[in-house]
């Protein structure tokens, strides 16, 4: 029996709710493939300054070191809202990612058929859409020095960033990239502004010379804004993505619109050795939460990435998202993806449906 550690970091609002429905599910499909799954539970965010008066406390990063893959539910909530920034929830997460060394973060946007009018797109531009973008997190122009706003000779103030990428920081999330494309439909398309940009230019040639040793994924490039318009021109072009933090940032969140439903959304954030960090897109939802509303469905999928993506148990992955696939098919949802005809369930009786699906 395959033995693997999991940190738990259920933080606030409706993290707690999720998680607890996502612990039941991973732990009946442990029992049918034979993987014993230890969960360690740790503070983060506003329950952990509540407690310590640190949004990550020393002690939960080295539970997390600790451990084969980090599952996050979300923090945050108005009751830490006006602490100043170093002491608000959403450091932690910052402090997770420096601390974890996590350089990829890969955001899959998929179609559920059950959803597809959720989406604010038109039924046949968007059906079968299956996208995953992988971007790179802690490099680019949002860390690149010299940075700030300084004051000219003239007395004019400047405000400066600086775009910069080094060929290693491109090869390992390059590598990140080929080998998610590789699980998925083999198509990696690269996304730069190699026409303007010296940075992208650099980007583009590691890139290219990485591919060499990834003869089975099929590589192409695109212009960042004309990626843009690809993705709502014509989504089903795209099977992975691979971008810098800035384009990244921004593309990923269009893919995941396209989709139209924040609670169904996974990520998975990854770094060169050690755990990576699976957690949900959406936040805390403080205004439904304790209240039996919360759709813990993003949460089970981020479990699947972290099957997928960080235990390298994809069977695991499958079983978890075929048990989405089928209270979906039941018409199960929550308030979130309602539509008429179908059944109104909240958090508890969802985590009900998905143990019955999984048998
Ligand atoms: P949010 O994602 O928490 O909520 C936006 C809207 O979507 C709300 O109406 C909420 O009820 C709904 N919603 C979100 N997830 C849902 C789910 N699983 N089921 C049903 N409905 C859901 O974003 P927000 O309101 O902007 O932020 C609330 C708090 O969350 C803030 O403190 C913010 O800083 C934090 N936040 C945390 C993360 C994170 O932990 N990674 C991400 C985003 C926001």
């Amino acid at each position: 029996m395959t033995h693997y550690r999991i940190t738990l970091l259920p933080g606030d609002g409706i993290g707690p709710e999720i998680m607890e429905v996502t612990v039941a599910v991973m732990k009946r499909v442990g029992e049918h493939l034979d993987l014993q799954f230890s969960f360690k539970e740790a503070l983060m965010g506003g329950a952990a300054i509540d407690a310590t008066g640190n949004p990550l406390p020393d002690e939960t990063l080295e539970i997390c070191k600790d451990s084969d893959a980090v599952l996050l539910a979300a923090i945050g909530g108005y009751k830490w809202d006006s602490l100043p920034n170093n002491l608000r929830p959403e450091r932690g997460l910052l402090d997770l990612r420096a601390g974890l060394g996590l350089f990829a973060n890969l955001r899959p946007a998929k179609i559920l058929p059950q959803l597809i009018d959720a989406s604010t797109l038109k039924r046949e531009v968007v059906e079968g859409v299956d996208i995953m973008v992988v971007r790179e997190l802690t490099g680019g122009i949002y860390f690149g020095q010299p940075k700030g706003i300084f004051t000219t000779e003239t007395g004019e103030k400047r405000g400066v960033n600086t775009m910069v990428y080094s060929e290693s920081e491109i090869d390992r999330i390059g590598k990140v990239a080929f080998e998610a494309a590789r699980k998925r439909g083999s198509r990696l398309c690269s996304v730069d502004k190699a026409n303007v940009l010296e940075v992208s230019q650099l980007w583009r040639d590691r890139i290219t010379q990485l591919s060499a040793d990834y003869p089975d994924v099929e590589l192409s490039h695109l212009y960042v804004d004309n990626a843009a318009m690809q993705l709502v021109r014509s989504p089903k072009q795209f099977d992975t993505i691979v971008t810098g933090n800035l384009f990244g940032d921004i593309l990923s969140d269009a893919a995941a619109m396209l989709t139209g439903s924040i609670g169904m959304l996974p990520s998975a954030s990854l770094g060169a050795s050690g755990p990576g960090v699976f957690e949900p897109v959406h936040g805390s939802a403080p205004d439904i939460a304790g209240q039996d509303k919360a759709n813990p469905l993003a949460q089970v999928l981020s479990a699947a990435m972290m099957m997928r993506y960080g235990l390298n148990e994809p069977e695991a992955g499958d079983r978890l998202e075929q048990a989405v696939m089928t209270v979906l098919d039941a018409n199960y949802r929550t308030g979130d993806i309602m539509s008429p005809g179908m059944k109104l369930v909240g958090c508890k009786e969802m985590g009900a449906a998905l143990m019955q699906a999984l048998g």
